[in-house]
């Protein structure tokens, strides 16, 4: 789950990381409000899930309430790339000495926690890792050993920040490293990390992700569920307890276990098509389970072809079947459907589908012929009745 920036520097303040004071803002007297009580001059900033947020506009200096209430006016409802802005974050402006990059993520490969410190920040940080990788640091960290701070220097001083920095970058990597494991985060970064004039050092944005598996430790995470930004498709998911991520293709894919789901997605490709979704259904796939997800895939307006993958295993095939008959009987599909089952019990399976097989449900023997069917189909099909 990824986080606002101002819930992100809200999260980094209670590890000690250093912030600016600053206020949330749904409304333009709001933000006026926020700004006269944090004392100008202020940054108005637009609170959406992507970064460059400055380059579109959406990041304006003000020094009275008339400028906020111009920028607040402008920034609140902007489109910032497919991204809406609801909410404004209303802080303290800085003044900037130098802006830096620093992180912490997971390198899976390594299996170590990666650091990455580097005194060119506030651009993007791809850009500088494609013009100039020599300039980002890297540090791999032992989640058994954490990080000490001497290697929290040794990463500060190889990046090659200004030596006024470097101190308060010291003790903010540690505090970063301590949100990022405590905090059970997959990724902290703060971009930029700003050396003031006057030389104290803190964060000026904040991209935290948190990692969903550790929800059951953090209650008071529940307060950033309420403020998540779902689309219709994923709510409704969630809501029926699915393993369901919403992409912008052409065919609904239902698969049962994950593995097994992204192979769908890439024979759909290789194909030609391209998947409107990813979800895996479980191990069980019975009638309920299957009504659920096709309901999913329903509600979705791009969705033209329907690509039902499902490998029996302690799950039967006639089970499946059976569910997937049923779950039709229930749920009013407009899409045509193509199923392929294997696995356990695949052949009484089959029959069973067979018996109920329309021009709208299709049964394939491989994955390979029902992928290429289903992305048959939905090229085929015009705007959907
Ligand atoms: P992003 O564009 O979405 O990454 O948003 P950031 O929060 O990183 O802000 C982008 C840029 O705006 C920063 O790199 C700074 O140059 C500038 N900026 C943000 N806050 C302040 C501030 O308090 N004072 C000044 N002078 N510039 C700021
Ligand atoms: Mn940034």
């Amino acid at each position: 789950m990824d986080l606002f920036e101002y819930q992100g520097k809200q999260y980094f303040a209670r590890f000690g990381i250093p912030v600016s004071p600053g206020g949330v803002a749904e409304t333009v007297d709001e933000a006026v409000a926020q700004a006269e009580r944090v004392g100008y001059p202020v940054v108005v900033k637009a609170q959406v899930l992507i970064g460059g947020r400055g380059k579109a506009g959406g990041i304006k200096l003000a020094d009275s309430a008339a400028a906020v209430r111009t920028h607040a006016s402008a920034i609140l409802g902007m489109d910032i790339r497919g991204h809406t802005v609801q909410r404004l974050w209303i802080e303290r402006a800085s003044d900037i000495a130098h802006e830096y990059y620093a992180s912490f993520t997971l390198d899976r490969g390594a299996r170590k926690h990666l650091g990455m410190v580097s005194a060119r920040g506030g651009v993007d940080i791809e850009q500088v890792a494609d013009e100039d990788p020599g300039a980002i640091a890297r540090l791999h960290v032992d989640p058994v050993d954490g990080l000490s701070p001497v290697n929290a220097r040794e990463l500060v001083e190889q990046a090659g920040l200004d030596l006024e920095a470097r101190d308060g970058a010291v003790d903010i990597l540690t505090k970063l490293y301590q949100c990022f494991v405590e905090g059970d985060a997959d990724l902290v970064e703060i971009n930029p990390l700003v050396l003031t004039p006057d030389g104290r050092v803190h964060a000026l944005d904040a991209k935290v992700s948190l990692d969903n598996n550790a929800e059951f430790r953090h209650p008071e995470w529940q307060d950033y569920r309420a403020t998540e930004v779902l689309d219709e498709r994923e709510r409704l998911a969630r809501s029926k307890g699915l393993q369901y991520i919403g992409l912008t293709g052409s065919v609904g894919i239902i698969a049962n276990g994950a593995g097994l789901a992204m192979s769908t997605l890439d024979v759909v490709n290789q194909v030609g098509g391209s998947a409107a979704n990813f979800l895996d259904i479980g191990g069980g796939a019975d009638a309920n389970v299957m009504a659920n997800a096709l309901e999913v895939i329903n509600t979705d307006p791009n969705v033209r072809s329907i690509l039902i993958n499902i490998f029996g295993g302690i799950t039967r095939g006639d089970e499946v079947a059976n569910g997937i008959v049923r779950a039709l009987e229930r749920v009013h599909i407009t899409s045509p459907i193509v199923i392929r089952i294997d696995g356990t019990n695949a052949e009484e399976g089959r029959a069973i589908l067979k018996a109920h097989a329309s021009e709208q449900l299709t049964s394939q023997p491989t994955m390979l012929d029902a992928a290429r069917m289903a992305v048959q189909l939905a090229n085929a099909t015009g705007v959907r009745a």
